[in-house]
């Protein structure tokens, strides 16, 4: 995993200066697989005599959980067991809507990889199970192999998909051991759907239905690493977003986001990719473009954007309009992503220096 990656950043712009913070975060990887193995150890035997499913969405609950740093999950999950109430599907999902979903992003990146190891755990079981088939043996250390240095959700799908193909020939071969396989060719496709739900969640802005952050720091790895003609990064901030609340509330300014995020879907090529990185910043990767015509695009957003008088309700209600401000950098050969978003974000630094309202790019 790159540092930008696992890069936690913060920006504070105007009067406040422009102040950056870049914590790399690999350094603690180990202590946090630690970590991890300490806290499945404890969760999968707590959920099985509980009864819940060892499903991601519930294991991020447990882990929750175990990891105890939410006094309220804590507090709220210890008042179930002490009052002897069952954890149905109903119970468990309110758990994971009310204290996971919105509130702790840090605990679903990591059931990616929990789900990762319980596959593992799987294979083990199936392994142990099929022991005399010499071909399922070297298919199965193959997967395993593979789970391990796999990163994304997709090669992740694909090897469970491959896993129940395994897991058919055996059954097809070996009768004995029918039923414990068939069980846990159930298991594992549930697993698979479940990744699949778990990796649109954990790509998708909520409200603006837009990639988010992590989707768009994984995509620029991948389309740096593809351009040989080279892309454009846009870094695109409403500017005095925090007035604009203040004067007409949060779910106004909220509004304004869906609205800005719809500006920029229309304003770009179909393939080309934006994301809301956070708050009220976005950016845009635009595939195989150099910086003249990167600016243009950026000049064309931010006109239409700044154009629209924005109305509120059936009563047309007016509540003037917003503008933003865009800072562009084309990408260089070999330049790490990292360096790339850091010329992008300089350049909206400018932009807003300026004045606002305005696109800057730098060489
Ligand atoms: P600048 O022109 O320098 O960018 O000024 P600004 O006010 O836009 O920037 P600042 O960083 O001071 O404030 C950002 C504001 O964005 C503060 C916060 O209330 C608002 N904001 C961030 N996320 C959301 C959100 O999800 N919904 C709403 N309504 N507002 C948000
Ligand atoms: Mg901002
Ligand atoms: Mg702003």
């Amino acid at each position: 995993m790159s540092g930008f990656l696992s890069a936690v950043r913060q920006q504070f712009w105007g009067s406040r200066g422009d102040f950056s913070v870049t914590t790399t975060v690999a350094a603690q990887t180990g202590k946090y697989m630690e970590e991890s193995a300490r806290i499945l150890r404890k969760a999968v035997p707590q959920m099985t005599a509980l009864g819940i499913p060892v499903t991601p969405q519930n294991y991020a609950v447990w882990y929750g959980y175990f990891r105890a740093d939410d006094r309220a999950l804590v507090n709220a999950i210890d008042a179930l067991i002490a009052n002897g109430v069952a954890f149905s599907a109903d119970v468990c999902l309110g758990l994971y809507n009310n204290f996971i979903q919105n509130n702790a992003p840090e605990v679903l990146e990591n059931v990616q990889l929990e789900t990762r190891l319980l596959i593992n755990g799987l294979l083990n079981k199936i392994s142990q199970l099929s022991k005399g088939s010499a071909h399922f043996q070297h298919s199965m250390e193959e997967f395993g192999h593979q789970i391990h240095i796999t990163q994304d959700t997709d090669t992740l799908h694909r090897l469970v998909e491959g896993v129940l193909v395994e897991v058919d020939k055996v059954i097809a071969e070996n009768a004995t051991i029918n039923d414990s396989l068939k069980s846990m060719n159930d298991e594992l496709d549930s697993l698979r759907s479940e990744i699949n739900e778990l990796s649109v969640v954990s790509i998708t802005d909520k409200l603006t239905g837009l990639y988010n952050r992590r989707a768009f720091e994984d995509n620029l790895t991948k389309v740096q690493s593809l351009e040989t003609y080279g892309c454009s990064l846009l870094m695109v901030d409403i500017d005095h977003f925090k007035q604009f609340n203040d004067r007409w509330g949060h779910s106004t300014g909220d509004k304004v986001l869906v609205y800005v995020a719809h500006q920029l879907k229309m304003g770009v090529k179909g393939d080309d990719f934006i994301a809301r990185f956070g708050g009220e910043e976005f950016v845009v990767i635009l595939k195989n473009t150099l910086l003249e015509n990167a600016m243009l695009v950026a000049e064309s957003l931010r006109s239409r954007i700044a154009n629209k008088k924005l109305t509120l309700g059936k009563e047309q209600q007016e509540v003037g309009s917003v503008t933003v401000s865009i800072g562009v950098a084309q990408s260089r050969p070999q330049e790490d992503p990292e360096a790339l978003f850091d010329r992008a974000d300089r350049a909206l630094y400018d932009a807003k220096h300026a004045g606002r309202n305005q696109v800057r790019s730098v060489v």
